[in-house]
């Protein structure tokens, strides 16, 4: 018998590792993914064996079951990536943020095998996906040890590593967690090394000079009368520079990857600012942290050792640190915790509000709020209240459902509030490598954040509107250019069905699903390995990205390939 649950989605080590070490075309990360947590007593009611259909209004899928009691009854949890994205929501409600998370499933036994990565490729209507991955050849020299390593792999940015090489080959890597170590290890594996355009009658894939597909890449671009540019989290701020001009002599729009992660928050601070910190103060000052909605054990898993476990200057240290976690369900870092508060899923607002009211002593009348208990609610807000320094850590738990930006409105109050109390401030756990870098750049030369347009020659941005989910959702626009991205692997269904109709041109180094389905393909460097640069880390601090190696013989840096292509583009729009 089926029944109805709540789904969420999210990061965890194994996803994160698989993908870069084995690629997303592998069967780790098929296991990986391709899998549901629920609750042993959900499991056995619905006397679920090994797999379960999850229907969604938006399609359904089967994935193996893994039974943990972490995960509270009535939720399903799936990882992100193809699988749990053919049941999320491409409705954005007007903040450019699909819905990953609180959405309404049902879930039934079945004795199916898991739906097979080409079955879900072939519901977002891809004809044929070519994958040819190539390992880089690596030439074996001296050895040599470089310390300082920013990692390129997350918004943590930590820029503690030590790299050990042997001429081009990476032997040893010291301080990484486990998803940095797979991605700078593995960096020679799954790459593209040459440019490629598609067959128009086969679809076959054929290998060309960077000149001929920066040709039809730049013809692409020049023709189309409202290209999307995507991606540009995983790249250096010199790079997204020069993807806002290009947005800009083609009148198009330009987007990154906040659009999916922490686009409400940047909305909300927006509208109504933020008390912000860095890494740095937290460690040295903070002696009660919050985690609301995220998981760094999964998702940025250094943080802990970063941040929370070190002595800083006026904490000595864990002992001396109050820890809370508040989340739908009891993640790795909540076992961490001197404190857990179980949330309802998509009630944070609620709560949010409660808090705020028994901290201005108004009574809150209902027994619970949120499936929190009244007087945990009263305790929380003492400990709050009475805390020397306190620094909320947020994720994607509060923008990806729920109430959204409004989630963030209310956050941000709070820890106005508190500042009446005490010295409170505010972090967004960011994602993606460089997406706080992909902000700032689009800010500093729009005066927008992200997804900016330029139809009328002057930039213009309106969540829901020009931002990628709304314009693939809308049919908008008519050509994309993905940069250092997978939109395929993570975006709804419905995006990528109409993201499949359009031509589209990646700049990668790596195979990934999107890659696979370009029109045209041009290689790229990896930034921070392969290519120098500016990144921003999460708590805004700009660091310069080092060159390990040189990139592959005839391979690019992202600066390099769009320089070229905007004189292409240029020479054709005769604007040069
Ligand atoms: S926490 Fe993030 S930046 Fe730090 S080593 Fe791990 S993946 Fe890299």
């Amino acid at each position: 018998m089926p029944l109805k649950f709540r789904l969420i989605t999210g990061r965890t080590i194994e996803q994160g590792r698989s993908m870069e070490a084995e690629g997303k075309f592998s069967d780790g990360y098929r296991k990986a993914v391709a899998l549901a947590e629920m609750n042993p007593k959900d499991v056995e009611i619905l006397g679920i064996r090994n797999n379960a259909k999850i229907v969604s209004v938006y399609g359904s899928v089967v994935v193996g079951v893994k039974p943990n009691s972490d995960v509270p009854p009535g939720l399903v949890f799936i990882p992100m990536g193809p699988w749990a994205n053919v049941l999320t929501l491409p409705a954005t409600e007007g903040t450019g943020m699909p819905t990953l998370k609180n959405i309404d499933v049902h879930v039934e036994p079945t004795s199916e095998d898991p739906t097979p990565l080409s079955a879900i490729l072939e519901l977002y209507g891809v004809e044929k996906i070519s994958h040819r991955p190539t390992e880089r050849p690596l030439a074996i020299g001296s050895r040599r040890v470089v310390n300082d390593v920013p990692c390129p792999f997350c918004g943590e940015v930590c820029d503690f590593l030590t790299v050990e090489l042997e001429g081009e080959k990476i032997t040893r890597i010291l301080n990484a967690c486990p998803i940095g170590h797979a991605k700078i290890m593995n960096y020679h594996k799954h790459r593209v090394l040459t440019p490629m355009i598609k067959h128009e009658v086969n679809g076959d894939f054929i290998e060309v000079d960077l000149e001929q597909a920066l040709n039809r890449a730049a013809e692409i671009l020049a023709t189309a009368k409202y290209p999307l540019i995507y991606g540009l989290s995983n790249t250096c701020v010199e790079a997204i520079e020069l993807a806002v001009e290009l947005a800009e002599i083609t009148r198009g729009v330009i987007d990154n990857t906040t659009t999916l992660c922490h686009g409400p928050t940047v909305m909300a601070v927006q509208e109504v600012g933020a008390v912000k910190i860095t890494l740095g103060m937290a460690m040295n000052l903070a002696d009660t942290m919050v985690f609301w909605g995220c998981n760094p054990m999964s998702a940025h898993i250094n943080h802990i050792r970063r941040v929370v476990i070190p002595e800083g200057k006026f904490v000595k240290g864990r002992k001396e640190r109050k820890i809370i976690v508040v989340d739908v369900r009891r993640s790795e870092t909540a076992k961490l915790a001197d404190i857990f508060i179980q949330v309802e899923p998509g009630k944070d607002y609620e709560l949010f509000t409660a808090l705020r009211m028994a901290l201005r002593d108004y009574d809150i009348e209902a027994p619970n709020v949120a499936g929190v208990p009244r007087e945990k609610i009263y305790e929380l807000v003492d400990i709050m209240r009475t805390a020397r320094f306190g620094v909320i850590f947020f994720g994607m738990g509060l923008t990806q459902g729920g109430a959204k930006h409004k989630n963030l409105e209310e956050v941000i109050k709070l820890v106005q509030e508190l500042n009446e109390w005490s010295k409170w401030t505010l972090l967004p756990m960011r994602g993606h490598y460089n997406v706080t870098g992909s902000n700032h750049a689009m800010l500093w030369l729009t005066g927008y954040p992200y997804g900016v347009e330029f139809s009328r020659g002057f930039p213009k941005m309106i969540p829901g509107v020009t931002t990628t989910i709304d314009l693939l959702m809308n049919s908008e626009v008519d050509a994309a250019l993905i940069i250092a991205s997978d939109p395929v692997a993570h975006f709804p269904q419905k995006a990528v069905e109409n993201l499949m109709k359009l031509p589209k041109i990646v700049i990668d180094p790596f195979w990934s699903l999107t890659a696979g389905v370009a029109d045209v393909l041009i290689p790229s460097g990896v930034t921070g390995i392969e290519c120098e640069g500016t990144v921003y880390r999460l708590d805004d601090v700009a660091l310069k990205v080092k060159k390990l190696v040189d990139p592959p013989k005839d391979v690019l840096c992202d600066t390099d390939i769009l320089s070229r292509l905007i004189s292409k583009v240029k020479k054709l729009k005769r604007l040069a």
